[in-house]
């Protein structure tokens, strides 16, 4: 349930309201908006109604039932936009943030071109896999630790922040300490045991669709890591697996605003993963700014056909910056800005 306190309520009471709760077997959950504190009753509680007190607690102002599965990330509970915050960069507000890099990480020069490259063209973050959870295990697995160092040599170098993938429970903590946000693959969307241990980094995580999820289930994954208290997780729509062959996925535009309807996390677009087709990523990427995303991840190789992961999908850095242009012009009729 959520109980609605008072716009002059006082803290006593509302720590009251949260003692309530707990003593009724829930885990109470405060925002505190602009106007007034909103208090969720999250968990399974002990079954009994307990909405008609509640409502008569000094500072309550109203109290109504959560209907949606979602209740955290969910915009019942909490209707204005979460900002999501990497160091100084707000991701979910004015701002349109643009992610940028190659699928993997593969050697310093590599890496270190491509940075400076989407650094010029107006990237705020560098994308790079040094863990890479691929579908063939004759693939390229990722550089891992030396992949990290290399992320955190080209952050020292161009100033951009770093995302980067972490695949298993172990390697969290260490992902966490190079990293500036943590990305989920689609193949992990429903690693329950990760996504609770990433609830407990102190980090922001881009939780990507899974490739044969359903939004509610989405938006449930993204509860499991709010509910094991890590509030700062964004949503990524990268395309999902249906009929159609000529693309790598179908990119589900409709998912964007519906997502920011349901839920008050930022949403951020991957065109590269969503066609598979680098011709596509452009038009892709400007479809997702009209849309109403708050973000785009693009996958960028100086020399594609040399790529060690997803070169048929990877633009090169003059594409990118082309790409960039509209980006500007796209957000800025969105309101947004870039730079
Ligand atoms: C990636 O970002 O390179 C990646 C593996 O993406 P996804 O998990 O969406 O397939
Ligand atoms: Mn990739």
């Amino acid at each position: 349930m959520i109980i609605a306190m008072r716009s002059d309520a006082t803290e006593e009471q509302i720590e009251f309201v949260c003692e309530s709760i707990r003593n009724y077997g829930y885990k109470p959950h405060v925002i505190r908006g602009e106007e007034r504190v909103v208090i969720g009753a999250i968990g399974h509680g002990d079954k009994k109604d307990h909405m008609q007190s509640l409502r008569s607690v000094e500072g309550v102002e109203n109290v109504v039932p959560i209907l949606q599965p979602y209740k955290v990330v969910g915009r019942e509970l909490k209707q204005e936009k979460t900002v999501v915050r990497v160091g100084d960069l707000e991701i979910g507000g004015s701002r349109f943030v643009v992610m940028a890099g190659p699928c993997s990480v593969e050697t310093r020069e590599q890496l270190m071109e491509t940075a400076e490259a989407v650094k010029a063209a107006g990237a705020q973050v560098l994308r790079g896999g040094a863990y890479k959870p691929r579908t063939s295990p004759y693939d390229f697995q990722g550089l891992e630790v030396e992949g990290l160092k290399l992320l955190a040599e080209a952050r020292e170098r161009t100033g951009l922040k770093i995302i980067t993938e972490v695949v298993t429970t172990e390697d969290t903590e260490l992902v966490a300490e190079y990293s500036d946000i943590l990305q989920v693959g689609a193949r992990n969307m429903q690693n329950f045991a990760l996504l609770k241990r990433l609830g407990r980094v102190n980090k922001p995580v881009l939780l990507k669709r899974g490739m044969s999820s359903t939004i509610k289930e989405l938006l449930l994954s993204a509860e499991y890591i709010a509910t094991h208290g890590n509030d700062q997780v964004m949503l990524c729509e990268r395309g999902i697996r249906t009929f159609e062959t000529a693309t790598r996925n179908t990119l589900d535009l409709a998912a964007v605003p519906l997502l920011n309807e349901l839920s008050h996390l930022p949403v951020v677009v991957d065109p590269s993963h969503a066609t598979g087709k680098r011709s596509l990523v452009r038009p892709a990427a400007k479809a997702a700014i009209a849309i109403g995303a708050d973000g785009l991840i693009i996958e960028v190789h100086p020399r594609p056909h040399e790529a060690w992961s997803d070169g048929p999908q990877s633009v090169t850095p003059q594409m990118f910056a082309e790409i960039m242009d509209d980006v500007r012009r796209y957000a800025a009729m969105e309101s947004r800005h870039v730079n």
